[in-house]
């Protein structure tokens, strides 16, 4: 194709609004506009990548025994209400009404619809399993659209559900999609990890989201080098880190004044200590009773681990006002010496049992005790895993220190079990009549999402680098004389030569300075340009330019093809990582 002809509107400042690198470039480079707040057009450009992206999706689910269908986007709120999510999901959902004013929802996911779709034709075990999925428009009414394509209200997602007979059965499909999914963001050549993740409110068993590693992600991830044990540091489990006994304090407990101090740094400071000598205390209602959590002043209280460690349905921080009567004290100064004296249930993370001579709130305002030692002081039954993990900890599972990671969630696979099939009714017969709920699983994919994590992984200051895979095309040339026959004619051979070796190439045909096509090709970001100028071809070459390295070299002008055609080949089946 004639660049003249490709429509790529490339802007030459960075507009405002762009926070991060993938948005700003998609922006200049011509790939997106924005029309509203998280709503975009896509223009030639991004099409291609995402038509990419979407062909690697659905040749390793199709071979992974996953089939494609198309589900509506505007969906009955009976649906909805049958599964209890039309009262459960907040105004994330979009609601409207059609002109006889019945209800219905844009779909943010499709399980209630997929659920009607199989229960209606799939009754018995032989029928099953049942494993389906879509490339379809989503809309959320995210609270903070962001990031470009990272997080927008309207997206294209790929969603996928399976039925089984079983458990087991179904166990086997969740590892069936979790290979491909490996595969799916090796082929896109992408640097990612799949990652243990909360079941969070949905409930189920087996998580894994699939990050891609990126600066500006908004997912932490710890990693161990050890045993390769990945999670969200909201799940990551840590080692206690010592050995179960308490550390015996010099010091015995005295109390003090901290005047207005109320946060760990701020009383560390006026105490001249560090804020891991200072014990913090958290207040939370469990099940409607007081507990107090305790953790070491530099680590960071994990709900999720503490409610798991309570075995409580439903934890919530207290209000001030409940605090202060528990404490006799305003926000800021609580400690677990009084509250264990009242009876007040206390936990503790594993960090407290390598604290000796601490500092604590003292339940009065505007005083904290020093030199508090546990087992003398207050005591413990024992410490919990409670922290929010983070790069240094011990890992939870083998000792080794994690290193951290932040990421950008790409893919979710979720074990969902009977959620739906059993509020929805989706049952099956077994072989001897008997009824059971279908054994669910659901697999999602941001397929706009890919396009701004592969760039917020793969740029630099002058524009985009795609991985071979995902590039819109995968190849440039460059005529840097357009007024010179030569240079036409063998650019022109060029060019034809890439056709027919089946490379996705482009011919910068504009009448343009040498600089201005540089910039763009960078910008846009083709891995592959081939520059033809009047002083390479004196020697009879061509200058062949990896945007992945921005390596240049001279290449003879007969070579240049095979050579370049070679390598997007042996690139395209992306794996670098
Ligand atoms: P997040 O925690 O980022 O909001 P989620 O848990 O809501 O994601 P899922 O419901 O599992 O996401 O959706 C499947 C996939 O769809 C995600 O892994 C992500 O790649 C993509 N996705 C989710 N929300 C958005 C969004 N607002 N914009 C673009 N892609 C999204
Ligand atoms: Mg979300």
């Amino acid at each position: 194709m004639k660049m003249s002809m490709l429509h790529c509107p490339t802007l030459k400042e960075a507009p405002r609004e762009a926070e991060v690198p993938s948005h700003n470039l998609m922006l200049r480079a011509g790939y997106i506009r924005k029309e509203a707040a998280g709503i975009y057009s896509f223009l030639p450009l991004a099409v291609r990548s995402v038509q990419k992206i979407s062909r690697i999706v659905q040749e390793e689910l199709n071979a992974a025994g996953a089939q494609e269908v198309l589900l509506p986007t505007i969906q009955p709120a009976e649906l909805w209400e049958e599964s209890g999510r039309w009262e459960q999901y907040g105004p994330e959902l979009l609601r409207v009404q059609d002109r006889k004013g019945a209800d219905f929802c844009y779909a943010p996911t499709a399980e209630e619809v997929i659920v009607a779709l199989v229960r209606r034709d799939v009754t018995s075990y032989r029928q099953l399993p049942v494993n389906l999925y879509q490339i379809a428009t989503k809309f959320r009414d995210e609270i903070r659209p962001r990031a470009g394509l990272m997080r927008g209200r309207e997206f294209i997602m790929k969603d996928g559900y399976s039925f089984d007979v079983d458990d087991e059965a179904a166990g086997k499909t969740y590892d069936a999609m979790y290979d491909a999914y490996h595969r799916i963001f090796e082929r896109c050549g992408l640097a990612f990890r799949p990652v243990e993740a909360d079941t969070g409110a949905i409930g189920g068993s087996r998580s894994h989201e699939f990050q891609v590693l990126a600066e500006t992600g908004e997912d932490s991830i710890v990693s161990c080098g050890g045993c390769n044990y990945t999670a969200n540091v909201e799940k990551a489990e840590v080692q206690s880190g010592h050995s179960g006994e308490q550390a015996r304090g010099e010091q015995t407990l005295s109390t003090t004044e901290t005047p207005g101090t109320t946060t760990v740094d701020e009383v560390a400071t006026f105490l001249k200590t560090k804020p891991a000598n200072v014990v913090k205390t958290l207040l939370f209602m469990a099940d409607g009773a007081p507990v107090a959590a305790l953790i070491r002043g530099d680590l960071e209280l994990n709900e999720f681990k503490l409610k798991a460690a309570l075995g409580a349905d439903e934890l919530e921080m207290a209000y001030a006002t409940t605090g202060e009567e528990l404490t006799g004290a305003p926000v800021g100064f609580a400690g677990p010496v009084e509250l264990a004296k009242k009876g007040v249930r206390i936990v503790a993370d594993h960090s407290l049992g390598g604290m000796k001579d601490f500092v604590c709130g003292a339940n009065a305002k505007d005083m904290h005790h020093v030199g508090v030692n546990l087992g003398v002081d207050f005591s413990l039954e024992a410490t919990s895993d409670l922290r929010v993990a983070q790069g240094g900890d011990p890992c939870g599972r083998c000792g080794e220190e994690f290193q951290f990671f932040r990421g950008i969630e790409v893919g979710h696979v979720f074990f969902l079990g009977t959620k739906y099939s059993e509020a929805m009714k989706c049952n099956y017969s077994d072989s001897e009549g008997g009824e059971h709920a279908m054994v669910m699983g659901c697999y999602g994919i941001g397929i706009t999402r890919i396009l701004a994590a592969a760039i917020e992984q793969n740029h630099d200051k002058f524009g985009i680098q795609w991985p071979v895979p995902l590039a819109p095309f995968e190849a440039v040339v460059l005529p840097l004389n357009q007024d010179d026959d030569e240079v036409r004619e063998v650019a022109q051979k060029v060019y034809e030569g890439l056709k027919a070796a089946g490379i996705e190439v482009l011919i910068d045909d504009r009448d343009m300075r040498p600089g201005a096509k540089f910039n763009d090709s960078d910008l846009i970001g083709f891995p592959y340009q081939l520059v033809v100028g009047k002083r390479g071809l004196k020697e009879g070459a061509v200058e062949v330019k990896n945007r992945r390295t921005n390596e240049k070299t001279l290449v003879p002008v007969n070579d240049a093809v095979d050579l370049v055609s070679a390598q997007i080949v042996a690139a395209r089946e992306g794996g670098s990582h």
